[in-house]
């Protein structure tokens, strides 16, 4: 007879990477209970499309979580439940510091008590802050430029000591651009407010808002604009089931960039979005945004090697065009 699957707590999983997650998981059999508070993460989602255990609530609410690891035999954490607005951290940073790292906090704590002792996190190529060499490997130095950054790289520094003071095992993710949805259009990125290039620059070919604003156009780049390494959020999905098999079978912890190893510009995202959808997407050349890099590629070659790791989706094309599939149902059925 087989054995029962363990059960996994994926905090923030009504959110876009957490909900991607979920239904990997559940296609690998594991036994899924969400933690999510709905300040952004989707009510439907749950319902419609996840249909696992949900409970409501925050990471900083010390009294549920224990009610939590009281009521399910939890195997591991996997822990998406974070802000994620950098200029929003540089105004208001109060928040992202209770949130990211008070609430991680709490959680760790109440793993902890609860004896449940592996985790996987979702960090950021953020925590690098100015690249110094190029593709970023996982030994780049990390010295981020904004709170956001630094609520991530803090988490990474708690891991570190919780693993040598009380034995917790986790897998650092520290992810690239994730962008795409679900190829079967079951999810997608719905964040509100959106600031990613990839849905807006959808939202301009759909019409839903007027032209797509490239932020800096006299970057040290072939083009002008700045390049990111995006990696579609199945891929990022499956990377999280691989690194949570590598801890139930006893692995160390450890950190692993995710990206495709590949940096397009912001005008090639365009061409490629045009490409795609068909549709004109009107363009308007703005300042650069504070804050952001000029380059940002990830070697994930440590992934690959270490779990196994293969992108199934690599070709920026299919991420725009399971982004734009998702798109289109996600708006069209609101209008
Ligand atoms: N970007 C842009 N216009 C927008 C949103 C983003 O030109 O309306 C650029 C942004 O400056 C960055 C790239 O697109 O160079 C990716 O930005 P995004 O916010 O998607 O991700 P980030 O790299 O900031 O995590």
């Amino acid at each position: 007879m087989s054995q029962p699957q363990p059960t996994i707590l994926v905090t923030g999983g009504a959110g876009y990477i957490g909900s991607h997650t979920v239904l990997a998981l559940k296609d690998a059999g594991y036994n899924v209970v969400v933690l999510d508070n709905l300040i952004y993460g989707h009510r439907d989602l749950l319902e419609k499309v996840l249909q696992v255990e949900f409970v409501m609530g925050d990471t900083t609410d010390r009294t549920l979580l224990d009610r939590l690891f009281q009521t399910y035999d939890i195997a591991a954490v996997m822990h998406f439940a974070a802000y994620i607005f950098v200029g929003e951290s540089v105004t208001d940073p109060a928040k992202y510091y209770r949130n990211n790292v008070t609430g991680t906090l709490t959680l760790l704590e109440a793993m902890h008590d609860a004896s449940v002792d592996k985790f996987v996190f979702s960090s950021t190529c953020a925590t690098y802050g100015i690249p110094q060499f190029m593709p970023l490997t996982e030994d780049h130095p990390q010295n981020p430029i904004n709170p956001y950054g630094y609520s991530k790289l803090f988490v990474e520094q708690m891991l570190s000591d919780f693993d040598t003071a009380y034995d917790l095992k986790s897998v650092r993710f520290r992810y690239f651009n994730a962008a795409g949805a679900d190829p079967q259009g079951r999810l997608g990125e719905d964040h509100n407010p959106e600031t990613h290039l990839i849905p807006l620059v959808l939202q301009a070919a759909l019409g839903i808002r007027k032209s797509i604003s490239i932020f800096g156009t006299d970057y040290d780049t072939p083009d002008g604009t700045c390049v990111r390494d995006y990696i579609h959020v199945c891929d990022l999905a499956q990377a999280h089931v691989l690194g949570l098999k590598y801890l139930l079978k006893g692995g160390k912890s450890q950190a692993f960039n995710l990206g495709n190893g590949n940096g397009f510009s912001v005008k090639e995202v365009i061409e490629v979005a045009r490409a795609v959808t068909e549709c004109e997407i009107r363009v308007e050349l703005s300042e650069r945004r504070a804050g952001d890099t000029p380059v940002l590629v990830g070697s994930s070659e440590k992934a690959r090697r270490v779990l196994g790791w293969q992108p199934q989706y690599a070709d920026l094309r299919d991420i725009v065009a399971h982004a734009w599939q998702w798109h289109q149902t996600r708006h069209g059925s609101r209008s």
